[in-house]
């Protein structure tokens, strides 16, 4: 069969290093993100410990997602990966094995924006094989009190995401994004996480955050923002938790189609989400010109609500 003109797996053209702080240890941290071959997904590998043990982006190895996803298999673990894997999945790129120095990647400024940057500079390489996509095949909803997130099949990736955050500075805040690397980079990756002045001084007291809160966040102070520069989007909040959501999604193992949408919702709920998603509620898709015929050949069913 002639795979001229279906979508292709991709991975990194090159090695890309990024090198920086990790905003929980504050320890420097590099990170190599190399070519990978196909049907390889996105895996993470130690390479300061002995045996260099890999740690595969899928839900089933995520540890924790306290302040930031943790990933571990055994006693390696990788922390902070969501923003990383957040660009990989926006770019498009299917396979890559990272080198990580340490167990944190580095926060760089608190966007995907350089990982975005530099990976798309240099480029994707095709590989010879279809990308895999997953779809779902019923509307699925979880949620955890007044938080939710919700799909519905369709045949690309919708992310409708309201943030409601009591404070003066953040309120309410709705965005709709529809997917493509295009407007991933342009839209999503230049969004910066963000907390409270007072919880980056609770957090610093507990030794957590100490990477330098304004290079690597937005800092909301009682009446404003307090980063000189400003915003970087006037809805930078809650771009950043579609930009979350995304890399959230990439330890299904790769892309999927559907419209999300999603209020209040933070990487637990997310992770649970992806959880239950995989529990039957997805069916890999190839080729991707399948996907309308895949979607109208589900029955209709009423949406499935989960509790977290
Ligand atoms: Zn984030």
């Amino acid at each position: 069969m002639s795979l001229s003109h279906v979508p292709l797996q991709e991975t990194v053209e090159d090695a890309v290093c990024f090198s920086g702080r990790g905003v929980h240890g504050g320890a420097p941290c590099r990170v190599f993100v190399r070519p990978a071959p196909v049907d390889h997904g996105i895996v993470f590998r130690r390479i300061d410990l002995p045996g260099e043990p890999r740690i595969p982006a899928r839900v089933e190895h995520v540890v924790s997602t306290t302040l930031a996803t943790t990933l571990g298999v055994g006693e390696a673990t990788v922390g902070t990966v969501e923003h990383l894997l957040s660009a990989l999945l926006g770019l498009g790129i299917d396979n890559a094995l990272i080198d990580v120095e340490g167990p944190e990647l580095p926060i760089l400024d608190g966007s995907a924006g350089p990982f975005t940057h530099e990976l798309r500079g240099r480029g994707t390489a095709m590989l010879q094989a279809e990308k895999h996509v997953w779809i779902p095949i019923k509307p699925v909803r979880i949620e955890d009190g007044n938080r939710w997130i919700e799909i519905e099949p369709a045949d690309e990736l919708i992310i409708d995401y309201t943030l409601q955050y009591d404070h003066p500075v953040i309120g309410t805040q709705r965005v709709v994004y529809r997917h493509s690397p295009v407007n991933y980079e342009r839209e999503l990756s230049h969004a910066r996480t963000f907390g409270l002045a007072a919880e980056v001084e609770m957090m610093r007291q507990q030794g957590l955050a100490i990477g330098g809160a304004l290079d690597c966040a937005v800092v909301v102070g009682d009446d404003r923002v307090l980063n000189p520069e400003g915003l970087r989007y006037p809805d930078e909040f809650a771009r950043h938790k579609i930009l979350d959501i995304i890399g959230d999604l990439a330890m299904i193992g790769g892309p999927i189609l559907g419209r999300i949408t999603a209020s209040r919702s933070g990487h637990s709920l997310n992770q649970r989400f992806v959880e239950a998603l995989l529990d039957g509620g997805l069916v890999e898709c190839s080729p991707l010109s399948e996907v309308r015929n895949v979607i109208d050949a589900q029955p209709t069913q009423r949406v499935e609500v989960l509790s977290a």
